[in-house]
């Protein structure tokens, strides 16, 4: 029997995943002779069939360089990409499509902000809050331009559950304050920070507040104007598109203000040996050489499947597949739960006394589990917590309660392997 969870807010199919789990090709593969239970959904999630459709679509039928084109397959591929540009405005609910830009990934995203915003303002004296949460995405790109610049990198701690300590993040606002660089959710915990009111905070102070969605744009609703973001970043790679293509929303007139970070073709207004060069308007100018076309135009596809099934709904979804497990994992004896936040999205962080993480890792793959271990590119926070790394079973619209209670069944023969 398929499960159902009505989606409250939209008119929309019944969430049924039995069906929907058909989009997925891969979910039908066995791994090691079982099964394959993906619960490695923060790290990358599967791609629906329709989105691995736009590949073959594109270079069987009108690959083509995008802008400038004056032929038919020029003119359908940049209509094609440039159409993703305004599923992803609504998609963020963004004032206008031409403050999305397309990178590679958040990773890009963060770097382009703080190569081209962070070089132009920052100085030795200021300050950039960063949250103890961050991935090291948000952590290495401030840390190697400090090194340069010299301003200074402020971290706002957590409480013992894994959520950000509010009081401490108050304190630590001040007049030096020029940007706060958060996640919206933490892929190591699951933590969802309040950014909206951590938004209006810094702008209290006149700083600017930079989000890092990765881990929320696949499971909730971003709202870039509710929330008040000046920059806002996310992956196609975790919201069931493919690799290689990522966005970087901005207000307006940050973006316009300021200065280009690559050089090359496509963002340039006009190029002279004698009389300089004069940049494209956004988003252009931060879309420096031949993008990767095909990756855009499938996001917009994952885009327009996350749609279909409701954001809303997966969710609400992914919530009863964590409070399941939640419970389930909570039995196991000597299992701490790293992470226990009020709000969370489909994380669980665990460790077990007297088991490595990496051997439950290998060993619970044998049984075509596959959960990730390791530090999460979360270094800081680990330490934090006196632990190197963690296991960390993450869940996607496409997971099942009985996936869940194998992944428990599993996870409770390899600790009594290991033990
Ligand atoms: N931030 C967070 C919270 C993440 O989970 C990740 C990916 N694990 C990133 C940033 C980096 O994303 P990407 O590797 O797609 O650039």
């Amino acid at each position: 029997m398929p499960h159902t969870v009505t989606e409250p807010t939209r008119v929309k199919a019944p969430f049924d995943v039995m069906r929907l789990r058909q989009d997925f090709p891969i979910l039908a593969r066995e791994v090691h002779g079982k099964p394959l239970i993906y619960l490695d959904n923060a790290a990358t999630s599967q791609t629906p069939q329709s989105v691995i459709d736009v590949f073959s679509d594109y270079y069987s039928r009108y690959n083509a360089n995008i802008h400038r084109g004056l032929h038919t397959l020029a003119d359908e591929a940049t209509a094609a990409f440039e159409g993703t540009r305004h599923r992803v405005k609504e998609f963020l609910n963004a004032e206008d499509a031409r403050q999305v830009i397309f990178t590679r990934g958040t990773t890009e995203a963060i770097n382009l902000v703080v190569q081209s915003w962070g070089r132009q303002h920052l100085a030795s004296g200021d300050e950039v809050l960063i949250s103890m949460l961050e991935h090291h995405s948000n952590i290495v790109p401030w840390q190697l331009l400090a090194a340069e610049i010299g301003f200074t990198i402020k971290v706002i701690p957590v409480e013992a559950n894994g959520a950000l300590d509010m009081a401490a993040y108050r304190a630590l606002l001040s007049e030096r304050t020029q940007l706060v660089a958060v996640n919206h959710v933490s892929n190591a915990f699951g933590t969802i920070n309040p950014v909206q009111e951590m938004a209006a905070l810094a702008h209290q102070y006149g700083a600017l507040i930079l989000i890092d969605g990765a881990q929320a744009a696949p499971h909730q609703v971003v709202d870039v104007q509710a929330i008040d973001a000046d920059f806002y970043a996310f992956s196609g790679h975790k919201v069931y598109g493919p690799t290689g293509v990522g966005v970087l929303y901005g207000k307006q007139a940050l973006l316009e203000a300021m200065p280009p970070w690559q050089g090359g073709g496509e963002m340039i207004q006009s190029v002279s040996f004698d009389a300089g060069t004069t940049f494209a308007a956004i988003p252009h100018k931060f879309e420096a050489g031949t993008p990767a076309i095909a990756e855009v135009i499938a996001l917009g596809k994952a885009l327009e499947w996350v749609e279909s099934v409701g954001i809303t709904a997966i969710g609400a979804w992914e919530g009863r597949l964590l409070d399941h497990a939640t419970q389930a994992v909570s039995c196991i004896d000597g299992l701490r739960i790293l992470g226990t936040a009020p709000q969370k999205a489909g994380v669980l962080s665990f460790v077990v006394d007297g088991a490595h993480s990496q051997d439950i890792g290998l060993l619970i793959d044998q049984l075509g589990v596959a959960i990730r271990t390791g530090h999460h590119c979360a270094q800081p926070l680990l330490a934090h917590f006196g632990v190197d790394a963690t296991c960390r079973a993450s869940f996607a619209a496409y997971n099942t309660l009985e996936e869940v209670d194998h992944f428990i069944e599993a996870l409770n023969r390899v600790i009594g392997m290991v033990r």
